[in-house]
Protein backbone atom coordinates (compact mmCIF):
# COMPACT_ATOMS: atom_id res chain seq x y z
CA UNK A 1 0.00 0.00 0.00
CA UNK A 2 0.92 3.69 -0.69
CA UNK A 3 0.85 5.85 1.95
CA UNK A 4 -1.44 9.26 1.57
CA UNK A 5 -1.61 10.66 4.89
CA UNK A 6 -2.92 14.25 5.96
CA UNK A 7 0.99 15.46 5.46
CA UNK A 8 0.82 14.49 2.01
CA UNK A 9 -2.91 15.48 1.20
CA UNK A 10 -1.69 19.21 2.74
CA UNK A 11 0.67 19.86 0.70
CA UNK A 12 -1.41 18.59 -2.32
CA UNK A 13 -3.59 20.92 -2.04
CA UNK A 14 -1.01 24.12 -1.30
CA UNK A 15 0.32 23.03 -5.02
CA UNK A 16 -3.28 22.80 -6.14
CA UNK A 17 -3.13 26.79 -4.89
CA UNK A 18 -0.20 27.30 -6.34
CA UNK A 19 -1.20 26.28 -9.70
CA UNK A 20 -4.50 28.75 -9.66
CA UNK A 21 -2.55 31.14 -8.52
CA UNK A 22 -0.19 30.50 -11.72
CA UNK A 23 -3.47 30.91 -14.34
CA UNK A 24 -4.89 26.93 -14.10
CA UNK A 25 -8.62 27.38 -13.67
CA UNK A 26 -10.18 23.93 -15.38
CA UNK A 27 -12.13 22.71 -12.03
CA UNK A 28 -11.40 19.17 -13.51
CA UNK A 29 -8.00 19.62 -13.82
CA UNK A 30 -6.88 21.06 -10.11
CA UNK A 31 -9.47 18.15 -8.55
CA UNK A 32 -7.26 15.93 -10.14
CA UNK A 33 -3.79 17.29 -9.11
CA UNK A 34 -5.23 17.33 -5.98
CA UNK A 35 -6.24 13.45 -5.45
CA UNK A 36 -3.00 11.60 -7.59
CA UNK A 37 -0.56 10.95 -4.81
CA UNK A 38 2.32 12.53 -6.57
CA UNK A 39 4.80 11.28 -4.11
CA UNK A 40 4.33 7.68 -4.88
CA UNK A 41 5.95 8.72 -8.07
CA UNK A 42 9.40 9.55 -6.46
CA UNK A 43 12.28 7.56 -5.00
CA UNK A 44 13.17 8.48 -1.06
CA UNK A 45 15.63 10.69 -1.84
CA UNK A 46 13.41 12.72 -3.65
CA UNK A 47 10.64 12.24 -1.92
CA UNK A 48 10.54 16.00 0.01
CA UNK A 49 10.33 17.72 -3.72
CA UNK A 50 7.20 15.75 -4.82
CA UNK A 51 5.13 19.00 -3.88
CA UNK A 52 7.13 21.37 -5.22
CA UNK A 53 6.04 22.48 -8.86
CA UNK A 54 9.37 21.07 -10.72
CA UNK A 55 10.32 18.24 -13.15
CA UNK A 56 12.23 15.78 -11.55
CA UNK A 57 14.63 12.67 -12.76
CA UNK A 58 12.41 9.57 -12.84
CA UNK A 59 15.71 7.54 -14.13
CA UNK A 60 16.37 6.31 -18.03
CA UNK A 61 17.53 10.15 -18.34
CA UNK A 62 13.85 10.99 -18.29
CA UNK A 63 10.96 13.10 -16.37
CA UNK A 64 8.46 13.30 -14.45
CA UNK A 65 6.68 16.41 -16.18
CA UNK A 66 6.63 19.80 -13.69
CA UNK A 67 2.93 20.16 -12.32
CA UNK A 68 2.03 23.39 -14.07
CA UNK A 69 3.22 21.72 -17.58
CA UNK A 70 1.13 18.83 -16.83
CA UNK A 71 -2.29 20.98 -15.51
CA UNK A 72 -1.50 23.34 -18.95
CA UNK A 73 -1.34 20.79 -21.32
CA UNK A 74 -4.28 18.73 -19.61
CA UNK A 75 -6.52 22.14 -19.72
CA UNK A 76 -5.91 22.90 -22.72
CA UNK A 77 -7.07 19.33 -23.99
CA UNK A 78 -10.70 20.42 -22.65
CA UNK A 79 -11.05 16.53 -21.02
CA UNK A 80 -14.61 15.56 -20.79
CA UNK A 81 -15.29 11.89 -18.66
CA UNK A 82 -15.26 8.84 -21.35
CA UNK A 83 -13.60 10.34 -24.14
CA UNK A 84 -10.65 8.57 -25.60
CA UNK A 85 -7.21 10.36 -25.17
CA UNK A 86 -3.56 9.20 -26.28
CA UNK A 87 -0.83 10.24 -24.96
CA UNK A 88 2.54 10.09 -25.88
CA UNK A 89 5.36 9.48 -23.96
CA UNK A 90 4.46 7.55 -20.52
CA UNK A 91 7.37 7.93 -18.89
CA UNK A 92 6.33 7.90 -15.21
CA UNK A 93 2.57 7.73 -15.81
CA UNK A 94 1.65 10.49 -13.17
CA UNK A 95 0.02 12.43 -16.43
CA UNK A 96 -2.08 9.28 -17.56
CA UNK A 97 -2.85 8.79 -14.52
CA UNK A 98 -4.41 12.40 -13.96
CA UNK A 99 -6.14 12.09 -17.49
CA UNK A 100 -7.89 8.17 -15.44
CA UNK A 101 -8.74 10.34 -13.00
CA UNK A 102 -10.87 12.72 -15.16
CA UNK A 103 -12.84 9.54 -16.63
CA UNK A 104 -11.02 9.71 -19.31
CA UNK A 105 -10.79 6.16 -21.79
CA UNK A 106 -6.23 6.32 -21.70
CA UNK A 107 -3.99 5.00 -24.47
CA UNK A 108 -0.45 5.48 -23.59
CA UNK A 109 2.24 4.84 -25.10
CA UNK A 110 6.20 4.85 -24.06
CA UNK A 111 9.56 4.08 -26.63
CA UNK A 112 12.12 3.23 -23.50
CA UNK A 113 11.42 -0.57 -22.50
CA UNK A 114 12.73 -0.15 -18.73
CA UNK A 115 10.16 3.13 -18.30
CA UNK A 116 7.38 0.95 -20.15
CA UNK A 117 7.57 -2.11 -18.13
CA UNK A 118 8.32 -0.20 -14.81
CA UNK A 119 4.99 1.92 -15.26
CA UNK A 120 2.64 -0.69 -16.51
CA UNK A 121 3.12 -2.80 -13.22
CA UNK A 122 3.71 -0.10 -10.82
CA UNK A 123 0.59 2.61 -12.03
CA UNK A 124 -2.26 -0.13 -11.57
CA UNK A 125 -0.74 -0.74 -8.04
CA UNK A 126 -2.21 2.98 -7.76
CA UNK A 127 -5.43 2.00 -9.32
CA UNK A 128 -4.82 3.59 -12.24
CA UNK A 129 -5.32 1.43 -15.33
CA UNK A 130 -4.49 3.04 -18.71
CA UNK A 131 -3.88 0.88 -21.27
CA UNK A 132 -0.10 0.85 -21.69
CA UNK A 133 1.50 0.41 -25.04
CA UNK A 134 5.54 0.01 -26.24
CA UNK A 135 6.83 1.66 -29.35
CA UNK A 136 7.78 4.79 -31.08
CA UNK A 137 4.39 6.75 -30.48
CA UNK A 138 5.80 9.42 -33.44
CA UNK A 139 3.57 7.39 -35.35
CA UNK A 140 0.64 7.22 -32.91
CA UNK A 141 -1.77 4.08 -32.47
CA UNK A 142 -2.87 3.78 -35.70
CA UNK A 143 -4.90 0.31 -34.72
CA UNK A 144 -6.62 2.27 -32.02
CA UNK A 145 -7.70 5.18 -33.72
CA UNK A 146 -9.35 7.81 -34.45
CA UNK A 147 -8.59 9.86 -30.77
CA UNK A 148 -11.30 12.17 -29.43
CA UNK A 149 -7.44 14.15 -27.77
CA UNK A 150 -3.85 13.62 -28.30
CA UNK A 151 -1.34 14.85 -26.11
CA UNK A 152 2.35 14.70 -26.54
CA UNK A 153 4.50 14.90 -23.18
CA UNK A 154 7.87 15.34 -25.04
CA UNK A 155 9.52 17.83 -27.56
CA UNK A 156 8.86 16.87 -31.15
CA UNK A 157 10.80 19.26 -34.20
CA UNK A 158 7.34 19.09 -36.35
CA UNK A 159 4.18 18.17 -35.78
CA UNK A 160 4.09 14.49 -36.84
CA UNK A 161 1.01 14.03 -39.75
CA UNK A 162 0.40 10.45 -37.91
CA UNK A 163 -1.00 12.38 -35.20
CA UNK A 164 -3.10 14.48 -36.74
CA UNK A 165 -4.56 12.09 -39.13
CA UNK A 166 -5.52 9.71 -35.91
CA UNK A 167 -7.65 13.03 -35.15
CA UNK A 168 -11.15 12.26 -34.53
CA UNK A 169 -12.81 15.12 -35.96
CA UNK A 170 -13.54 17.87 -33.51
CA UNK A 171 -10.58 16.55 -31.60
CA UNK A 172 -7.62 18.47 -30.10
CA UNK A 173 -3.59 17.58 -30.06
CA UNK A 174 -1.40 19.13 -27.82
CA UNK A 175 2.32 19.18 -28.45
CA UNK A 176 5.27 21.27 -28.16
CA UNK A 177 7.35 21.64 -31.22
CA UNK A 178 10.77 23.63 -31.70
CA UNK A 179 14.68 22.71 -31.03
CA UNK A 180 15.91 20.45 -28.46
CA UNK A 181 16.05 23.46 -25.96
CA UNK A 182 12.79 24.67 -26.12
CA UNK A 183 9.28 24.48 -27.51
CA UNK A 184 6.30 26.04 -27.82
CA UNK A 185 3.28 24.54 -27.21
CA UNK A 186 0.80 24.48 -30.20
CA UNK A 187 -3.13 23.02 -29.74
CA UNK A 188 -4.41 22.15 -32.85
CA UNK A 189 -8.12 21.61 -33.45
CA UNK A 190 -9.63 19.11 -36.43
CA UNK A 191 -13.25 21.02 -37.95
CA UNK A 192 -14.55 19.11 -40.72
CA UNK A 193 -11.36 17.97 -41.38
CA UNK A 194 -9.24 20.85 -41.33
CA UNK A 195 -6.52 21.74 -38.77
CA UNK A 196 -6.70 25.15 -36.90
CA UNK A 197 -3.42 25.80 -34.72
CA UNK A 198 -2.96 27.87 -31.82
CA UNK A 199 0.22 29.10 -30.20
CA UNK A 200 1.34 29.59 -26.77
CA UNK A 201 4.25 29.75 -24.65
CA UNK A 202 7.47 28.32 -24.32
CA UNK A 203 8.22 24.93 -22.26
CA UNK A 204 11.52 22.89 -22.16
CA UNK A 205 10.50 18.79 -22.69
CA UNK A 206 12.95 16.08 -23.75
CA UNK A 207 13.23 15.13 -27.26
CA UNK A 208 10.09 12.72 -28.59
CA UNK A 209 12.42 10.35 -30.28
CA UNK A 210 11.56 8.33 -33.16
CA UNK A 211 10.14 8.47 -37.09
CA UNK A 212 8.38 11.67 -36.79
CA UNK A 213 10.72 12.66 -33.87
CA UNK A 214 14.59 13.74 -33.23
CA UNK A 215 16.87 10.29 -34.95
CA UNK A 216 18.54 9.95 -31.83
N1 LIG B 1 4.20 12.04 -19.38
C1 LIG B 1 5.37 11.74 -18.56
C2 LIG B 1 6.56 12.64 -18.85
C3 LIG B 1 7.36 11.98 -19.82
S1 LIG B 1 8.95 12.59 -20.27
C4 LIG B 1 5.04 11.79 -17.09
O1 LIG B 1 3.92 12.15 -16.73
O2 LIG B 1 5.90 11.40 -16.30
C5 LIG B 1 8.84 12.10 -21.99
C6 LIG B 1 8.77 10.63 -22.25
O3 LIG B 1 8.62 10.46 -23.67
C7 LIG B 1 10.04 9.85 -21.88
O4 LIG B 1 9.69 8.81 -21.02
C8 LIG B 1 10.56 9.32 -23.22
O5 LIG B 1 11.17 8.05 -23.12
C9 LIG B 1 9.28 9.27 -24.04
N2 LIG B 1 9.44 9.28 -25.50
C10 LIG B 1 10.36 9.92 -26.27
N3 LIG B 1 10.14 9.68 -27.57
C11 LIG B 1 9.05 8.86 -27.64
C12 LIG B 1 8.33 8.24 -28.70
N4 LIG B 1 8.67 8.41 -30.00
N5 LIG B 1 7.26 7.46 -28.40
C13 LIG B 1 6.89 7.27 -27.10
N6 LIG B 1 7.54 7.82 -26.05
C14 LIG B 1 8.60 8.61 -26.31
Amino acid sequence: MIEDNYKQRGLRNKLVKKLREKGIFDEGVLSAIGKVPRHAFFDDALLVHAYEDKAFPIGEGQTISQPFTVAFQTEKLKIKPGEKVLEIGTGSGYQAAILVEMGAKVYTIEYNNKLYERTRKFLPLLGYQPFFFYGDGSKGIPAKAPYDKIIVTAGAPVVPTALTDQLADGGILIIPVGDRERQKMLRITKLNGKLKQEEFEFFAFVPLLGEQGWKQ
